[in-house]
């Protein structure tokens, strides 16, 4: 089936019988919802292929999915089916217990990438958490260090714990939460002498490195991908030392950069790896895998009581069906590559105010210059006036990353309003 036959089919236009529940009151949901999210003044209540419309049926391009995560975009067939089908035959129930589903989305996930062993869990900060745990124990257990120390990168975004938000080396995440996790180390991205003085500094006494958690790609911190050279250095340092290499692919993985992995781009393996985002389609689910350290956790030692329930397993296995099926990393090179040349040629128009267009596949920023005033929220302020949905990565930097089922006109159609947008913004 081609990718517009799925759009077409999981396309139920607004005006055949969705009524929108119109007017939205926002002033209530503050009163009753923590005001943790600086919130567009907008509410979404439907989906269909790659579009939303809100609660007064206004439609919209989502360019946002979720935040890279509605990986075949809102109300696909094959989620539709297998949501259906998993609830009404088993949704929960506990580790204790042998879960097939469970079984065959590790299965599936070995066999499509470099991955020995699965644990599952429910968020990308809970499958960071795994790893941080599994390198602590590895260290103690196997490399016998006392004070094992994890080097991270400037940067980096690796969840909303206190030990994700301490791995997280932006201070902004991490202010009014301290005391902090103990035992990270933060260095420059893609700056492989950093690296290395680090770990030798930091050879004294009790304390050692023990392992490196790193994102192939910067998401949050600005969309910026990883250096070949530098992966590659940094497995042949792990490979010297001993130390765990661990990358963060809870973005850029599950197809988002055009291949299945962000390490594929990199030409190395990690030793441990997370995904979540992307992985379920939408519906929460983490997971963390490693390769070769597959037996450090014994029973008991880490658990999740939803982790890897039937229901999000049989769920995120048709995603993963479905990705492989409908070819999807296809389409996530063409529609990438065409995204990005027409995002550099607005550039092109605007120079003084782009800076840089990059990324992989359908994971793309397009940066702002640093000495004009425009920010990457106004931009997508003015974006969604005209229907497009966008979200920053950081304060310069405006983020593309639709669902991977994005068509070649949609991107056009993407195209037209960041370039009105950005042509309004600057008249
Ligand atoms: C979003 C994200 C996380 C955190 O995932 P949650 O599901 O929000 O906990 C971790 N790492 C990266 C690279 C992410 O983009």
């Amino acid at each position: 089936m081609s990718i517009e036959t799925l759009i077409e089919q999981a396309t139920i236009p607004p005006e055949s019988g969705f009524v929108p529940s119109n007017p939205f009151d926002a002033d209530s949901f503050d009163e009753a919802v923590m005001s943790t999210y600086a919130r567009f003044p907008l509410a979404l209540e439907r989906g269909a292929g790659c579009r939303v419309w809100d609660t007064q049926g206004r439609e919209y391009l989502d360019f946002v999915a979720g935040i890279a995560t509605c990986t075949l975009g809102h109300a696909h067939p094959a989620m539709v089916e297998a949501v259906t089908r998993q609830i009404s035959k088993l949704h929960h129930v506990s580790n204790l217990y042998y879960i097939p589903e469970q079984g065959e989305l590790a299965q599936w996930l070995i066999q499509h990438s470099c991955a020995d062993r699965v644990f599952f869990c429910n968020s990308g900060a809970e499958a960071n958490e795994a790893a941080i745990k599994l390198a602590r124990k590895y260290a103690h257990t196997v490399l016998d260090i006392e004070k094992p120390i994890i080097i991270t990168a400037n940067a980096s975004f690796h969840g909303r714990t206190l030990a994700t938000i301490t791995a997280t080396a932006q201070p902004k995440y991490q202010k009014y939460f301290d005391p902090l996790v103990p035992g990270f180390h933060y260095v420059p991205y893609n700056d492989i002498n950093a690296v290395e003085e680090a770990i030798s500094e930091l050879d004294e006494g009790d304390y050692r490195v023990a392992a490196i958690l790193i994102e192939p790609l910067q998401g949050e911190g600005g969309v910026r991908p990883g250096d070949v050279a530098y992966f590659q250095k940094l497995r042949e340092i792990c490979d010297e030392t001993g130390i765990l290499l661990i990358f963060d692919e809870v973005q850029v993985g599950m197809g988002r950069s055009g291949k299945l992995w962000g390490y594929e781009h990199l030409g190395v393996e990690p030793d441990i790896f997370t995904s979540a985002k992307g992985l379920g389609g939408g519906i929460p689910i983490g997971a963390m895998m490693s390769k070769k350290f597959c037996d450090v956790f014994q029973p008991g030692e880490h658990a999740s009581t939803f982790g890897g329930n039937p229901f999000v397993c049989g769920v995120a296995l048709s995603v993963c069906q479905t990705l492989e099926r409908e070819n999807l990393l296809q389409n996530v090179e063409a529609r990438g590559e065409q995204l990005r040349s027409g995002l550099r040629a607005i550039a092109a128009k605007y120079p003084n105010y782009i800076s840089e267009v990059r990324g992989w596949g359908l994971i793309n920023g397009m940066e702002l210059q640093a000495d004009v005033a425009l920010t990457a929220p106004e931009i997508v302020k003015a974006a969604i006036d005209r229907g497009l949905l966008l979200v920053p990565a950081g304060p310069k930097v405006v983020r593309f990353v639709p669902p991977l089922i994005i068509t070649e006109k949609e991107v056009d159609m993407a195209l037209q309003a960041v370039e009105q947008a950005i042509a309004t913004i600057t008249a």
